[in-house]
């Protein structure tokens, strides 16, 4: 019998998507990268809310609407300050809002960088490894990619262990999806002891 260990793994994204658009100064679809700041506009009581992409060739501005003509009575005043303060989280909570940007430009390039950060949670007498994974900047990663750079195997000889049964998922879902928030998953059998190291 061998030991069960609980793992988490945090997928940490180390940079926010770069967007593609048009560039009305080079006059090209090109990319733009987020500045990492709001630009805030209060007239009267109505405020407009963006935020700031730059072209990577001219610096060229290109503002992502995040809250169009609302009355400053309707928004909560620690928000406000957030987007007064360029507060980071915010930012990129924006920043990762993935299908929004997807309507509003050509292109997001989701190919970011991104670490893995590893934790050993529990452990117990079986022989199954199960780790959960924590994803609180969702950037389109697909799950079988991920799974097969953890375990240090191709995604190939991964979907064989998922079709024999050896690699469960849960939620149950295909291998090809794309990762979500505290998705599990399990290894069954102790052919696999990096891991547990
Ligand atoms: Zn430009």
């Amino acid at each position: 019998m061998s030991i069960n260990n609980l793992f988490t793994y945090e997928i940490i994204a180390q940079e926010t998507p770069y967007i593609k658009r048009n560039c009305s100064k080079c006059k090209t679809n090109t990319e733009f990268y987020c500045s990492e700041k709001f630009r805030v506009n209060a007239n009267q009581k109505i405020v407009d809310i963006w935020l700031i992409y730059n072209c990577i060739h001219c610096e060229g501005t290109w503002n992502y609407p995040i809250l169009s003509r609302v009355n400053i009575n309707k928004i909560d005043s620690w928000l406000i300050q957030k987007f007064m303060n360029n507060d980071k989280e915010t930012i990129w909570y924006y920043a990762f809002q993935i299908n929004r940007l997807r309507k509003l430009c050509s292109d997001v390039n989701t190919d970011i960088r991104y670490e893995l950060r590893k934790e050993k949670l529990d452990s117990q007498l079986s022989n199954e490894v199960t780790i959960r994974l924590c994803y609180k900047h969702d950037f389109g990663l697909r799950i079988d990619k991920l799974i097969a750079q953890i375990l240090g195997i191709s995604r190939s000889k991964l979907n064989r262990l998922s079709q024999n049964g050896t690699i469960l998922l849960n939620p149950n879902t295909n291998m090809k999806s794309k990762v979500i928030d505290n998705l599990q998953v399990t290894i069954i059998g102790d052919w696999y002891q990096d891991l547990t190291k």
